[in-house]
């Protein structure tokens, strides 16, 4: 991939959007911590996005797409090429249907998780109170599949709307997602919405679950450190075949609490690695890796990690 010159940022010129160039992307973040993005565009229509990767394919600068980043890291050097925002109301919207059964939403893929999962309730509607508490976009939820104890996003997904890199709309069933433990097979490209199937419920018991889940979130995870959740997903324990607690391999290798520079294993939950504020990004990769070499030593697995990590090099493997 390439990096822009003077000449390639008038690729957008014409289209419906913003851009800035050079934007404080990490601060993006809820690390609040990592470099800038060579440029950071906000589309204001799906038209202009498509527009956009097509241009940018062409070119071969590298287009990637930023949710709420509650799971991404970003390194000190930032990244290259574009960076899509889609926090503009064309991606955003909800379209909420009043039904007395089962209903599928259509929502914007920069619709924000926590406030759907509340206006859910509010309208009576069950399926994504077990997601209370999950800081994320729409679209970031289902790339990753969010999700813990009471479900996974992939429950309510019906079908996405997604553009490919080359600038083509398609939707995708979430059979074709093939959704797995924080994994789908989602193709290179970016999600602009997705269509959620919940179902009427009695609406005391929506809420009464709702609090039981937030209480849960709350009480077992430091959720207003800088961090970006569980940083490696829970491995696949060989002799049971089941998946342990990722957090529970690194309390047992003796990291819970242990800090380099200025990030440090949260002493609440071994699995969030966080920051210090004004830390640096490259900080905590380092303890990742650090908590990794740990982990293999004393139980022979090896964690992988569920955080993504963006540098000037791609996304880090
Ligand atoms: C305090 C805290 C608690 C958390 N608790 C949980 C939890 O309980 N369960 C859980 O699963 N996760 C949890 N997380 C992690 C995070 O909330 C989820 O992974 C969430 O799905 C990330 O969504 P996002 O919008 O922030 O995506 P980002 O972090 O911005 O991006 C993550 C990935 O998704 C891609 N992406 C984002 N938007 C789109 C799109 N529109 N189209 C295509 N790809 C896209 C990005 O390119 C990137 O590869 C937690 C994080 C924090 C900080």
């Amino acid at each position: 991939m390439r990096t822009m010159t003077a000449a390639t940022t008038t690729l957008w010129n014409d289209l419906d959007l913003s851009a800035e160039l050079n934007a404080p992307l990490g601060a993006l973040t809820w690390y609040r911590a990592g470099g800038r993005a060579e440029v950071l565009v906000q589309p204001n229509t799906v038209d202009a996005l498509a527009t956009l990767c097509c241009r940018c394919h062409e070119m071969a600068i590298e287009v990637r797409v930023l949710g709420l980043g509650a799971n991404l890291l970003v390194t000190d050097s930032g990244v290259d090429g574009v960076v899509v925002q889609l926090n503009q109301p064309a991606f955003c919207g909800v379209n909420w249907q009043p039904s007395t059964v089962a209903q599928t939403i259509r929502v914007g893929a920069g619709a924000q998780l926590m406030a759907l999962t509340a206006e859910s309730a509010r309208h009576g509607l069950q399926g994504l109170t077990s997601l209370a508490g999950i800081p994320a976009t729409i679209g970031g939820a289902v790339r990753m599949n969010a999700g813990g104890t009471f479900g996974e996003t992939a429950q309510v997904v019906h079908s996405i709307d997604h553009i490919s890199l080359r600038g083509e709309r398609t939707t995708l069933t979430a059979v074709e997602l093939a959704f797995g433990y924080r994994h789908c097979a989602l193709p290179e490209g970016i999600i602009t919405a997705a269509n959620l199937t919940l179902t009427a419920g009695d609406p005391v018991k929506i809420r009464e679950h709702l609090k039981e889940v937030s209480a849960y979130k709350k009480n077992s995870q430091p959720m207003r450190d800088n961090s970006a959740g569980c940083m490696f997903k829970n491995p696949i324990d060989p002799a049971t075949g089941r998946r342990e607690s990722a957090g529970k391999l690194i309390d047992l290798a003796g990291m819970k609490g242990t800090a380099l520079r200025t990030a440090y294993v949260s002493p609440v939950h071994g699995n969030f690695i966080a920051l210090t504020p004004h830390g640096r990004a490259d900080d905590v990769l380092a303890l990742a890796t650090a908590v990794q070499l740990r982990v293999l030593e004393h139980s022979g697995i090896r964690l992988e990690r569920e955080v993504i990590v963006w540098s000037t090099k791609g996304e880090l493997s």
